[in-house]
């Protein structure tokens, strides 16, 4: 009899979720409580940088590495040209302007050499070849492996695709708890099922709460903003300590990101977004008058420890969630995952580092 499967979130998490269980044969249904994809995954910069983002070898960053090399696969089984969803794999640059960004790309450049993974220095005249449009200050940049996509583009190839292969997805369908007798809904419906997963972003702890399950987390808030420019005025991303820049095919350049703790509360910041657009235009200075076309906020979610969990933590219930700064990296892998914890296959990785703080995995 073909097993059931009910998910709870629509953001990248759980659409990757949805599309790769029903493309292995689950009946699927993804319910979203929100119009569509609109919280973290559709703020998010895109950015598949688990080299820039780690500071030191770890499992967040064996996690990233292994998602990082899933992206192209990944986007080749949706059935579309990587440009489709504005996938580039060109790398990310650490650029130096002083002692502080001088002595964080030497650090990184050590640790990553010493696990084999090759960073180029580019001198400034290498980075007048590759990114003339970088202040002419800058004392070189680090080109570390990476890439970036546009995640908005994901998460509609997505829903179309789970839908393709079978998954049921329902937004404007708020859920109110799960227990022994499936998931409930707002409307009083009650959906029975043989695993549910729990892909609910920054809202995961409430729900997991409600299911009697202590799951420490809070929401980051982060800000960005876009920047009207030419296509072609950076190529790849750029990631200083302070800000980055996302090139996006179309829209100018995306810049973030604030990360600030003050719960569910979204509101906007001006100061910030003024600050970030200061920043992006002291890097690239062509960008003086180039206006800010949006800004936005959306809610990180980060679980105490700074880690991901994606475990089954009770029989038929699974979490995958916590993915923080680091989701849209991370969606391929975690929906594998996802899939090996349902169907009690081996992982293709260790996952111990990625179960729920202080229960057991069951
Ligand atoms: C400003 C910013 C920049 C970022 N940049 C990057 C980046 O460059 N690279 C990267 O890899 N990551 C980045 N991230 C992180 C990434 O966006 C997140 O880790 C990822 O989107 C989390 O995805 P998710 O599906 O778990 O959560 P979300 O996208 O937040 O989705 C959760 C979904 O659950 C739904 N939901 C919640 N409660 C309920 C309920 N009770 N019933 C039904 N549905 C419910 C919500 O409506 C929502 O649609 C960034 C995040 C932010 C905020």
């Amino acid at each position: 009899m073909t097993k059931r499967i009910t998910i709870v979130g629509g953001g990248i998490i759980g659409l990757s979720c949805a599309w790769v269980m029903a493309r292995s044969g689950w009946r699927v249904t993804l319910l979203d409580g929100a119009p569509e994809a609109r919280e973290a995954s559709w703020a998010a910069a895109g950015m598949l940088a688990p080299h820039h983002e780690a500071h030191a070898p770890g499992p967040l960053w064996r996690l990233g590495v292994d998602s990082l090399a899933c992206w192209p696969g990944f986007v080749e089984d949706l059935g579309i040209a990587p440009a489709a969803v504005d996938l580039r794999l060109a790398g990310g640059l650490m650029p130096v302007f002083d002692d502080g960004d001088a002595a964080e790309v030497a650090a990184r450049e050590r640790f990553l050499s010493a696990h084999g993974i090759v960073a180029r220095w580019l001198t400034p005249t290498d980075l007048r070849h590759h990114e003339p449009a970088i202040a002419s200050d800058c004392a070189g940049a680090l080109l570390l492996p990476g890439g970036q996509v546009n995640p908005r583009l994901v998460c509609t190839r997505l829903q179309a695709a789970a839908s393709e292969a079978g998954a049921t997805i329902r937004y404007h369908t708020p859920v109110t708890g799960s227990d022994d007798a499936g998931v409930h809904l707002a409307n009083g419906e009650v959906i029975a099922s043989d695993e549910v997963v729990l892909a609910s972003g920054a809202w995961t702890p409430g729900l997991a709460a409600l299911a009697g399950i202590d799951l420490p987390g809070e929401p980051v808030k982060g800000q960005m903003l876009r920047l009207r420019a030419p296509d072609g005025v950076l190529g790849r991303f750029v990631h200083c300590q302070h800000a980055y820049l996302v090139p996006r095919a179309g829209l100018g350049l995306v810049v973030g990101a604030t990360m600030v703790t003050s719960g569910f509360d979204k509101s906007d910041d001006p100061r910030a977004i003024e600050r970030l657009a200061a920043g992006a235009r002291r890097l690239v200075p062509t960008l003086a008058d180039a206006p800010i076309v949006e800004h936005w906020t959306g809610l990180r979610p980060r679980i105490a420890h700074g880690l991901p969990v994606i475990a089954r933590i009770r029989p038929g219930l699974i979490v995958a969630t916590g993915h923080f700064r680091n989701g849209v990296l991370l969606a391929p892998l975690t929906a594998d995952l996802v899939r090996c914890i349902a169907s009690n296959q081996l992982s293709p990785c260790d996952l111990a580092p990625f179960s729920c703080p202080g229960l057991p995995t069951v």
